[in-house]
């Protein structure tokens, strides 16, 4: 009961690439940058092991970023014309590849560190990708009619990677979907849609996760303009509570999203962001247990995975293993009490 795991991503070390940033640069390149990431992915592994955390990931130490590590193995997408777009509906600006040609993998895209993973712990293991409508809203589209077709054809190999990564072993696989946030509307609607042509077929968990972003400025300047209350959430829950998808995990804490609407959510898995991504105060394990309880009101314990609100990417490792360790104090806390 009340199983920890983390959003997805955690620092990277300095030897592997660029510190405390979104978008890092590689420190190593060809096989030393291969062995690098090997070294950095059991790091990640023993670094959650011994926070205690119980559903472990890769630390997605193989990607550059959350949504262009897939695209780099796929053919049609031109990583050498960049396009600058505002995306997640302008919030931010950012130089975005194209996609000039029909969408294919040109072999599996994770299959390696997801093996390596596999291989050294022996923890349940979740595995995260970019949900389609997220990508096509971080890619300039030259080819496909609309973003909808695009979508659907990025949903196909999102699929093909997911059987892979089962038959793997992985236990679950999270599409990362924060422009679910976004575009309301569109997600309960055709991003759904998409998300369910990815989990097709697929043996394991499926998982979403929804959040308000990492902890940078364009973000942190977007929130303080959302009101005194967030309810994006509201319109896009009962739609998640229909799908075939398992787990929703979601920010909690710190954040202005009325505890009540994960009622919303009845009949799924709950991962509650339970640590703020966006803060150098590292939660005290009772901090972490009242977000916990919080939740408890609306979400059955058998359900509720205390969580980090979003990837710690951007963190520095010390800070970041911390905050781990207080998540699993503080879901300590409150099994103790049960
Ligand atoms: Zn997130």
């Amino acid at each position: 009961m009340l199983e920890t795991t983390i959003a997805g991503s955690l620092p990277k070390p300095g030897w592997l690439a660029e510190t405390e940033k979104l978008w890092p640069t590689w420190r190593q390149e060809g096989e030393a940058l291969a062995a690098a990431k090997r070294d950095a992915t059991i790091l990640a592994l023993k670094l959650q092991e011994d926070a205690g955390i119980d559903i472990v990931t890769d630390g997605e130490m193989s990607r550059q970023h959350f949504v262009h590590g897939f695209l780099e193995n796929l053919d049609g997408i031109d990583f050498a014309k960049k396009v600058r777009m505002g995306i997640r509906d302008n919030r931010y600006e950012a130089d975005c590849p194209s996609v000039t040609g029909p969408l294919k993998r040109r072999g599996s895209v994770h299959a390696t560190e997801a093996r390596l993973a596999r291989a050294h712990t022996s923890r349940a293991l979740k595995f995260t990708l970019p949900g389609p409508m997220t990508i096509v809203d971080t890619v300039a589209n030259a080819h496909y009619r609309d973003r909808i077709e695009m979508a659907m054809a990025f949903a196909d190999l999102l699929n093909e990677e997911a059987r892979e990564l089962a038959a793997i072993g992985i236990d679950v696989i999270q599409f990362d979907e924060p422009a679910f946030n976004v575009y309301m509307a569109e997600a309960a609607g055709w991003g759904i849609e998409a998300l369910h042509r990815a989990i097709d077929g697929v043996s394991c968990k499926t998982a979403v996760h929804i959040c308000y972003g990492y902890g940078i400025k364009a973000n942190i300047d977007w929130k303080s303009g959302l009101g005194a209350e967030w309810r994006q959430y509201e319109k896009v829950f009962p739609a998640l509570a229909a799908s075939r998808i398992d787990q929703v995990s979601l920010e909690c804490i710190n954040s202005r999203v009325p505890a009540e609407l994960m009622a919303l959510l009845a009949g799924k898995d709950v991962l509650v962001g339970a640590i703020d991504v966006a803060t150098d105060h590292v939660e005290t394990p009772d901090e972490v247990a009242a977000t916990i309880d919080g939740a408890l009101k609306y979400v059955p314990a058998e359900r509720l995975y205390p969580c980090t609100n979003c990837g710690m990417a951007p963190l520095s490792t010390e800070l970041a293993y911390k905050k781990l360790t207080a998540l699993s104090a503080g879901a300590a806390l409150v099994r103790g009490r049960a």
